[in-house]
């Protein structure tokens, strides 16, 4: 507690507070997601569309062509290499005249629909803000406006402003540009403060990353408030990787009357995962690793989010062979060609047990879409051992104790 008697947020080793770590994490992961994904996420379940009108008809596009954009925005979209929109996009672009509450892992084509519906609904020669997009970091928004300026290259008159920190156009003097994507916080200050737009005349509201927006409380204030500011009449369209009941609950302030949109995340299963553990991997790697002269990358906490990136990217351009990663960097990897993952520490909670959620996240990929894949466990002392045998209980499944003295075995 402070001297004022709050409680004050629970301290991690480093000295931050736990839940802000929580926090940047979510965000940077999402960053570094946005940053090394450059293919659509393949997801085989089903979208659930649940429409406010539910007598309208199912309406779902399976071309662009379809949606009638205009010429150069639909040459911007095949500029990006788009041919098809993607699950997600097919229900949301033909909903979007309407508010609408989108939910789906990332990588499935959220940022690319939105960026669509807000330049499509532009009108470009009305020099000032209409649509109005935020994001929960500086960084996030940067990545987005990347979407739009690549997608509407060949719509010179439609322009974007950021409203992200260190950006501070004169104050009072309205802004021209159509869309302005930026943080809460800032984008709060440019309608309040400064005046620099006007947020009765904006007609298209986008709140991208609401799990994350939402993680933090200024941020889900501060978009609260700019929400208020809005007419009744402006569309409202809320994106979301998660869909929490806090999520949720946020969606519906934020989201009157929406359509909804959600595809379930692909269960990730330990099926098609053989498991091993053994006690000599540990030295055997390290030395063979060497030995072999392979290339090794290392990904760890130290370095920024586009270094991270930087080295996923090698690594999955086979720049690299092997990819060590901590705990915490684990979880934003999500590269489909691994077919092997070792884990040299066992995943585990604060107190020392199984943390089985985590295991499967850093397993469960290996396995994707029905491939095989590979999971060995070093195990050293008596407590790995016990951590493995909560982990084979956990998930019923038989971890086998891999024989290192047999090499073709392994291989
Ligand atoms: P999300 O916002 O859900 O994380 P994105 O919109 O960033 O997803 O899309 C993920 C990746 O897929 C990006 O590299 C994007 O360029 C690409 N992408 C999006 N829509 C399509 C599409 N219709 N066809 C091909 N690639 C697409």
């Amino acid at each position: 507690r402070d001297i004022n008697g709050n409680i004050l947020p629970e301290k991690t080793e480093n000295g931050g507070s736990k839940r802000d770590a929580e926090k940047v994490d979510l965000a940077e992961q999402s960053l570094l997601n946005k940053m090394i994904r450059r293919f659509l996420v393949r997801n085989r379940n089903q979208v659930e569309v649940l429409q406010r009108d539910p007598t309208s008809p199912l309406y779902s596009v399976k071309t662009f062509e379809e949606l009638r954009l205009k010429p150069e925005l639909l040459q911007g979209v095949y500029h990006l290499g788009f041919n098809r929109p993607s699950r997600i996009q097919e229900n949301a672009l033909p909903m979007i005249p309407q508010n609408l509450i989108a939910q789906s892992q990332s990588g499935t084509g959220k940022t690319a629909a939105f960026s669509l519906a807000m330049l499509s609904h532009v009108n470009p020669d009305n020099k000032w803000t209409q649509c109005l997009c935020i994001a929960p970091t500086y960084e996030l928004a940067l990545q987005i406006g990347q979407v739009i300026e690549q997608m509407g290259a060949c719509c010179p008159d439609v322009k974007l402003a950021y409203g992200i920190r260190g950006n501070r156009p004169e104050r009072g003097v309205k802004l021209q540009e159509q869309i302005v994507i930026g943080t809460p916080g800032t984008v709060l200050d440019w309608c309040t403060k400064y005046k620099l737009i006007d947020p009765k005349k904006i007609t298209m509201f986008v709140l991208d990353e609401a799990d994350v927006m939402i993680a933090t409380q200024g941020h889900r204030d501060q978009s609260i408030r700019i929400h208020r500011q809005l007419t009744r009449d402006c569309q409202m369209l809320l994106f979301s990787a998660t869909f929490e009941d806090s999520v949720w609950r946020f969606a519906e302030q934020v989201v009157p009357d929406p359509n909804i949109i959600r595809l379930k995340r692909e269960e990730e299963t330990l099926d098609t995962i053989k498991q091993f553990y053994t006690r000599k991997m540990a030295a055997w790697l390290t030395a063979n690793l060497t030995n072999e002269g392979h290339q090794v990358a290392l990904l760890s906490g130290e370095l920024t989010v586009e270094q991270r990136a930087a080295v996923i990217d090698r690594f999955r351009n086979g720049k690299e062979k092997v990819l060590v990663t901590t705990n915490v960097c684990s979880r934003g990897i999500d590269v489909e060609q691994v077919s092997l993952v070792v884990n040299f520490d066992l995943p585990v909670d604060m107190e020392g047990n199984a943390d089985n959620e985590t295991y499967l996240h850093r397993i469960g990929r290996t396995g994707r879409f029905g491939k095989r894949g590979f999971a060995v466990n070093m195990v050293d002392s008596k407590h790995s051992m016990g951590v493995i045998n909560q982990i084979e209980m956990h998930f019923n499944r038989r971890i086998t104790k891999l024989d290192t003295s047999n090499l073709e075995e392994m291989e």
